[in-house]
């Protein structure tokens, strides 16, 4: 593809390389939308697909109750601890004002006032009584309280063992599912990739050439891009097997291409000079001598020493003379630069 010289030639593949390019995006793009929506055809799980529903509606419904349960306990306290609070002083208060009443009537000493001190002493015993009533009326809503508390809590223990249990199964699921999600995938993308192997190794070379190519890259981005990031992460076999599969293929394939390389060149190299150069295409030894390097065996060769005639490496024939001016010219230029005789004609 590169061994065009002339200049609309390669500007006209410069072109068709765009061509190929934009194919391949538009494929990749419509690919890429494919893959995107393919997680739809499965089922969107969440935990709540996988806890013990009766079990978690009960634990729910008695922390809903223990809740209210609670609140109205909490109020019923907050009332009784007022209460409580003004039993007592009451009582603190009538206790005060007996004790300054006795302490009098110790120092007049008036026999004619115990009837007053039978009274004083029920009062306060009343009182008393009251206070002792308010304080249990207490009790009872703390213990109603704690009853609650402890009862939700229990409730929230149950409810958080059953959703972790569901998210044991969810984590389960979710790691199927992207097994499968993967699979789907690659039952997608792996034969495109061979369909892009076969055109790669038998029409890369066809008329169609930039769609051909096109393809080609369309698929390894597919394959590579597009699917990788998805390979589920199992400790990363997939991954890695994936790797060593794909590298060992074009390792070997590349080895094999080196071996026949160097096999056709050995077999060139062995036939005669006439048959070599046919072999070779006017454009491609002209590219190699640009490159400076022999056109027949790609070895380098010092070009500009006008005593090197041949190359050293495999013999062919580099420079000649031309057979009707006899100028020293290229063995590969089709007429000779100084008289425009046509390669090997006269002398
Ligand atoms: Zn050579
Ligand atoms: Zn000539």
């Amino acid at each position: 593809m590169s061994k065009a010289l002339r200049l609309s030639e390669k500007w006209f593949r410069f072109g068709l390389w765009i061509v190929a390019f934009v194919f391949a995006s538009f494929l990749i793009g419509l690919g890429g939308t494919v893959v995107k929506n393919l997680p739809k055809v499965e089922h969107y799980y969440t935990q709540e697909d996988f806890i013990d529903k009766a079990a978690a509606a009960r634990a729910r419904g008695i922390i809903k109750e223990k809740q209210a349960a609670r609140q109205q306990a909490q109020e019923a306290l907050d009332q009784a601890q007022l209460k409580h609070n003004s039993a007592r002083a009451n009582s603190a208060a009538l206790h005060e004002s007996f004790n300054h009443w006795l302490a009098t009537r110790h120092a007049t000493q008036r026999p004619e006032q115990d009837a007053e001190l039978i009274a004083r002493t029920r009062d306060l015993d009343e009182l008393k009584a009251l206070e002792r009533k308010a304080l249990s009326a207490m009790e009872v809503q703390r213990q109603a309280l704690l009853d609650a508390q402890q009862a939700e809590a229990h409730a929230q223990a149950e409810l958080r063992e059953l959703e972790r249990a569901a998210g044991e199964k969810l984590g389960t699921e979710l790691r199927h599912q992207e097994l499968r999600v993967f699979g789907y995938r690659l039952l997608l993308t792996l034969p495109l990739l061979g369909v892009a192997g076969w055109l790669f190794a038998k029409k890369r070379q066809s008329t169609w050439w930039p769609f051909v190519w096109g393809f080609i890259y369309f698929a390894l981005f597919a394959f590579f891009v597009e699917l990788v990031p998805y390979l589920p992460s199992y400790g990363g076999y997939v991954r890695y097997a994936v790797g060593i599969v794909v590298t060992v293929l074009v390792g070997r394939s590349a080895i094999l291409a080196l071996n026949r390389y160097l096999e056709k060149q050995k077999q060139a190299e062995a036939l005669p000079d006439a048959e070599r150069r046919k072999e070779l295409s006017y454009d491609t030894a002209l590219a190699r001598l640009a490159k400076k390097v022999c056109p027949g065996c790609e070895r380098p060769v010092d070009l500009t020493n006008t005593a090197i005639d041949f190359c050293p490496h495999c013999g062919i024939c580099l420079f000649d003379h031309c057979g009707q001016c006899q100028a020293r010219k290229s063995a590969f230029a089709r007429f000779c630069h100084a008289c425009g005789l046509g390669a090997g004609k006269g002398g």
